[in-house]
């Protein structure tokens, strides 16, 4: 095969206790997941069924390398999220068979421009712009289920500079991580690679260039950079 330039590399995630690398195929993201953020932004908790949207896979930054401002926003905040990565897939996957899917889970960062959010939210326009943007996925290392099984209840917690500003636990998730697979599924082919962030609780805010941020989860992992 001969192609008219030099394709991109792959982008791959490290694996935790290992040498090998996750190579990841496409970045699915849940929106409205914890009551709590959802109040926070002036809305009803559970309504209907979940907010999907997506960011390109190389939109992950890793190994806590610091993370640049990004251009076009003035209020850029964290969501600290709960990451599934996916070792198979398949459609239309049943909740019981969700979690045979599961590779393992990681700590992600889902960045958003709340300003271009808000706009296209108030215009009825896609989101894009607001979620997808170069540098807005951190990701720890990926823990696999062969170490740390499947995460049900598990404090998850982000602080900047050293304050605590997101507290909650991964079971207070609206939709659970069967209930996130088997539904994605219904619209997507889900496969080996795909990275699922599965929503933030409350506390969100706005960071500025020379913030320090670190997430934690329980029994999953941590992950620490500065906004430069
Ligand atoms: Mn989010």
């Amino acid at each position: 095969m001969e192609y008219v330039f030099d394709p991109n590399p792959v982008v791959s995630v490290a694996v935790l206790n290992s040498a090998m690398q996750f190579p990841v195929h496409r970045i699915y993201c849940v929106g409205q997941n914890y009551a709590d953020h959802v109040r926070e932004m002036g809305g009803e908790p559970k309504q209907g069924t979940p907010v999907f949207f997506s960011k390109p896979a190389d939109a992950i930054v890793t190994d806590n390398k610091d993370v640049p401002y990004p251009p076009a926003t003035n209020n850029l905040h964290y969501e600290v999220e709960l990451v599934i990565a996916l070792g198979q897939g398949g459609s239309n996957i049943s909740t019981a068979a969700a979690l045979d899917c599961v590779f393992g889970y990681a700590v992600g960062i889902d960045f958003t421009r709340r300003d271009l959010q808000a706009q296209a939210k108030s215009a009825g326009r896609p989101w894009d712009v607001a979620k997808g943007f170069d540098g807005s996925a951190p990701i720890s290392a990926i823990n696999p289920v062969a170490q740390m099984g499947h995460p049900s209840s598990a404090v998850i917690e982000l602080s900047v500079n050293g304050e605590t500003r997101q507290h909650s636990n991964v079971e207070n998730m609206i939709w659970s991580v069967e209930d996130i697979i088997a539904e994605l599924s219904s619209f997507f082919a889900l496969t080996s690679g795909d990275l699922i962030y599965t929503g933030t609780p409350a506390g969100v805010s706005a960071v500025v260039a020379g913030d320090k941020i670190a997430a934690n989860i329980q029994d999953v992992g941590s992950i620490a950079f500065s906004v430069i």
